[in-house]
């Protein structure tokens, strides 16, 4: 079995700024940096990491070529990732340097160049019981989740960024939802969890749901059963990007492999305390033997003081 990230792949320019851009004014920046981003690009890395055989399907241009080598080092086959005449997605990323706070300029360049033809040619060679991993941040995402249920795939959709078109999603032919209270809020109109899982299993009842609430941890709920919470393991967060994207990699490796969502639930947790314990994004996901680690370490811290 293996998993198809059909994603997004950015390249993030940062700058730091003294205070946000305003209309007309030109700024200097004190520092500058280019980083790897895009959803699909960190959960593939976070599912090849935890060990899944992954491939990546989706495109960059010229200028993204770093992005496809971050993938291949990452143990990731690319040989869907289409190179297209277009400029890789990227975005403009301002971040004040008093405070942090932060200001986007998206471009979705080649990840918005996805059609329908492409998605199709891309799914080739995948066999009923292959996994597809979407998220929102590519064209012709709700064409590619149907596409792929036509040919028997299971799909696993992480609606990310929430979205007004992913009400015409079809989510009921999703086997696994991952999503934040955010993205659960926007696509049941509730912000209690309970009330978010309530929604979606109603909406969608065939479908096992994943529901990550920051700090507050996780949410399983079994397609037509049971629910089940896992805190988050306490660390102390430093940069808690790319921590959705570990879990989703980590989780979907674990359960696939186990079939046991508690554990899965756990592994999870445990690779995204670690991501939010270091900066950045891809480079803060962990590896398999480190999250193995970090679990033991924690059993054993859990043990010694239930003594
Ligand atoms: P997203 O990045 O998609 O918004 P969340 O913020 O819900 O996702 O985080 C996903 C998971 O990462 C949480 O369920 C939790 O296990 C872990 N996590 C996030 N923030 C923290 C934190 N401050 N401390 C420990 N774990 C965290």
């Amino acid at each position: 079995m293996k998993v198809l990230v059909f994603g997004s792949l950015n390249i993030d320019h940062v700058y730091q700024v003294p205070h946000f851009l305003r209309p007309g004014e030109t700024l200097p920046s004190a520092a500058y940096s280019r980083n790897a981003g895009g959803k699909g690009l960190n959960q593939a890395i976070a599912l090849a990491k935890a060990g899944m055989d992954t491939a990546f399907a989706g495109a960059i241009g010229q200028d993204g070529l770093f992005l496809r080598q971050l993938l291949a080092d990452s143990g990731v086959d690319t040989t869907r990732l289409q190179v297209l005449d277009k400029p890789t997605g990227h975005a403009i990323i301002q971040v004040e340097e008093a405070g942090g706070g932060n200001a986007i300029l998206l471009y979705g360049g080649a990840n918005r160049c996805i059609d329908r033809e492409m998605a199709a040619a891309s799914l080739a060679g995948l066999c009923p019981g292959d996994w597809v991993l979407l998220q929102n941040e590519i064209s012709c995402g709700r064409e590619i989740l149907l596409l792929a249920k036509e040919q028997g795939l299971r799909v696993a959709l992480n609606p990310s960024p929430a979205s007004p078109e992913l009400a015409a999603w079809p989510l009921e032919a999703v086997d696994l939802l991952l999503l934040n209270e955010v993205e659960g809020c926007d696509l049941t109109g509730s912000t209690q969890p309970r009330a978010i899982l309530e929604g979606l299993r109603k909406r969608c009842p065939h479908t096992a749901v994943v529901l990550t609430l920051g700090a507050e941890g996780a949410y399983w709920q079994a397609a037509h059963g049971t629910c089940h919470h896992q805190p988050a393991i306490p660390v102390t967060a430093v940069d808690t990007t790319a921590a959705g994207d570990t879990f989703t990699g980590y989780f979907l490796t674990a359960w696939l492999r186990s079939g046991d969502a508690a554990h899965a639930l756990r592994a999870a947790a445990h690779a995204a305390a670690l991501a939010v314990t270091r900066p950045g994004a891809g480079a803060s996901i962990p590896k398999a033997e480190e999250v193995a680690a970090f679990m033991q370490q924690h059993s054993e811290g859990c043990t010694a003081a239930d003594q």
